[in-house]
C-alpha cells in the first residue's frame, strides 16, 4: 500500500505532454546533449528520490491562495546565483535569518502572516543576454551558473558539464536539509529572531525604525507574558524556490504524486519562468503548464495586456487559488507607467493571480569601476510605485521578491549604511547579479513595513 502523497515511481515521470516541450523553440539551454555523460547524469537525477513533496508543494498552493486573496504577504529572497561554494552552514544561516527577519518586520507591517521563501536549494541556473563572451582575444561560452559550468574564463570551465547536475542536485538536497533543521529546529523561534532585529537597530543610522522595532517588541513580550503558546512560534513554514529555467533538470526530477496521478517538479516546491523564456509557444510554458506546482513568471516591462492573460490561459486555465504568481520587474523608471495596464487587464478578466513585485531586476545598471550595481534608492522606488499601482487599481500587492544575502557584501549602492563603488573590490561576491546585503535587506523590510502601515 501506498500512504497518500507518497512518490510511487522512481525514474523519470511518464506522463502524456511530459515531452512535449522537445519539440518547440527552447532558448537559453547548454549545447550538451551529445555530451559523453549526459545520459549517466539525466538517469542518476531520475532516479534519486524527490528533494520535496507533493503534499507540500500543495500546501504551499493553499498558502498562495491566501496571498492572492489579500490575507497573506509573500517574501520571496537569496542570492541571484546559488553557488557550490556557498553552500555552507554559515552562509545558509545567514540567509535564512536575514529572510526569517525581515517576515517578522513585514508580518508587522502587513498585520498578516507572511509565507517564507528563499531563492535556495537550487537557484543554480542562470539565462544570459549572449551564448558567448568575449574578453580580448577570446572568446568563450557564457557562464550559465554552475548547474551548467564554471564561472573561470577557461576553456575547461567554461565547457557545459551535464555531471553538474548532479552536483547541484546534491548542493540543494544538503541545503534543503539544513535549511529544514533551522527552521524546524527552534532557531526560527520569533522571540530570536526579534533578539536578532535588535542588533540591527543598535546602529544609529536605523533609528528611523525605532518605533516600528519597539511596538514589534512589546506585541512580543505581551504574548510572551500572556502565556502564549510559543511552541508553534518556533516553527516556521519555509519554501525554496528556483528558475525553472534547465529543463533536462527540471524533467528527470518531475514524479508523479501517487495520491493525484498528478506530475510535479521536486526539484523545489515554487517555480518560476524567467522574463527571457517565457514565450507563449516555448518550451518553458509548455513544460511548466503540465506540472501541479505554484509556479511564478517575471513580467518585464515589454509585456503586453494580451501577453499576461494569454499566460494565465496558458498556466492556469482553470483558474486554481494560488496556481499562479506574477512577478514583475518593471524598474522604477517604469513601474507607474507599465503595471496599470496589466494589473487592470487581469483584474477585469476575473482571475486572481498572486502580485510580486522584484524591484531588483528592472533597476540594473553599470558602476563607473565597471560592476554590475543597483541603487539602493531605486529599488525603494519600484517598490513604492507597485504599491502606489495596487491601491489604485483596489488590487492586492502580494510580495516582495529581492536578491539578497546574509552577508556583508557590497553589490548594491546606498542604503543607511552607505556603500559606494569603492568597497566593490573588497566586498563584490556575486558571480552574475548584485544583492542586498543584511542590512539593505533589513531596511527595505523596514521601509515595506512603513508603507503597509501608512
Ligand atoms: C533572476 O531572477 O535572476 C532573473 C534572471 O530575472 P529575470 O528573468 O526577471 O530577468
Ligand atoms: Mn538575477
Amino acid at each position: 500500500m501506498t500512504a497518500p502523497g507518497e512518490i510511487l515511481h522512481t525514474g523519470a515521470a511518464e506522463y502524456p505532454g511530459l515531452d512535449n516541450w522537445r519539440s518547440l523553440p527552447l532558448s537559453q539551454q547548454p549545447d550538451w546533449r551529445g555530451h559523453e555523460d549526459f545520459e549517466d547524469a539525466y538517469e542518476q537525477l531520475s532516479a534519486n528520490p524527490p528533494l520535496v513533496f507533493a503534499g507540500e508543494v500543495d500546501k504551499l498552493k493553499d498558502r498562495l491562495a491566501k496571498v492572492a486573496n489579500g490575507e497573506a504577504f509573500l517574501l520571496q529572497g537569496g542570492d541571484c546565483a546559488e553557488t557550490f561554494d556557498g553552500v555552507t552552514a554559515d552562509k545558509i544561516s545567514a540567509k535564512v535569518k536575514t529572510i526569517l527577519q525581515m517576515a517578522v518586520v513585514l508580518t508587522y507591517g502587513a498585520s498578516l502572516p507572511v509565507v517564507k521563501m528563499g531563492r535556495m536549494a537550487g537557484q543554480y541556473a542562470k539565462p544570459r543576454s549572449s551564448d558567448m563572451e568575449t574578453r580580448g582575444e577570446t572568446t568563450l561560452p557564457s557562464f550559465r551558473g554552475e548547474i551548467v559550468n564554471g564561472f573561470d574564463f577557461t576553456p575547461e570551465s567554461r565547457r557545459p558539464d551535464p555531471k553538474r547536475m548532479v552536483q547541484a542536485y546534491h548542493k540543494s538536497a544538503a541545503t534543503l536539509n539544513l535549511v529544514r533543521a533551522f527552521t524546524e529546529g527552534g532557531f526560527a523561534d520569533l522571540r530570536a529572531v526579534q533578539q536578532w532585529n535588535k542588533g540591527f537597530m543598535e546602529n544609529p543610522a536605523h533609528t528611523r525604525y525605532e518605533q516600528i522595532a519597539g511596538e514589534i517588541d512589546r506585541a512580543v513580550r505581551f504574548m510572551d507574558a500572556c502565556g502564549v503558546e510559543f511552541e508553534g512560534l518556533k516553527r516556521t513554514e519555509f519554501y525554496a524556490a528556483h528558475e525553472a529555467l534547465l529543463l533536462d533538470y527540471e524533467r528527470a526530477l518531475t514524479r508523479i504524486d501517487s495520491r493525484t496521478g498528478q506530475p510535479y517538479v521536486t526539484s523545489g516546491h515554487f517555480v518560476w519562468i524567467g522574463e527571457r523564456t517565457r514565450e507563449l509557444d516555448g518550451a518553458h510554458v509548455d513544460y511548466l503548464s503540465r506540472v501541479r506546482n505554484p509556479l511564478g513568471v517575471k513580467l518585464g516591462p515589454s509585456t503586453s495586456p494580451e501577453t499576461a492573460l494569454e499566460l494565465i490561459n496558458k498556466l492556469d486555465p482553470e483558474r486554481e487559488p494560488g496556481r499562479l504568481t506574477f512577478i514583475t520587474r518593471m524598474g522604477a523608471k517604469n513601474i507607474r507607467e507599465k503595471l496599470p495596464p496589466l494589473v487592470e487587464a487581469v483584474r477585469d478578466s476575473g482571475a486572481k493571480v498572486v502580485w510580486v513585485t522584484d524591484p531588483m531586476h528592472g533597476n540594473t545598471i553599470t558602476a563607473k569601476n565597471g560592476y554590475k550595481t543597483r541603487r539602493f534608492d531605486d529599488i525603494i522606488d519600484e517598490v513604492r510605485g507597485f504599491f502606489e499601482v495596487h491601491r489604485a487599481a483596489g488590487t492586492y500587492p502580494g510580495g516582495l521578491h529581492v536578491e539578497m544575502t546574509g552577508d556583508d557584501v557590497a553589490e548594491c549602492l546606498g542604503g543607511s549604511d552607505v556603500i559606494d563603488e569603492s568597497a566593490f573590490d573588497a566586498r563584490y561576491e556575486s558571480l552574475v547579479d548584485p544583492r542586498l546585503n543584511h542590512k539593505q535587506s533589513l531596511e527595505l523590510a523596514f521601509l515595506v513595513a512603513e508603507a503597509l502601515t501608512e
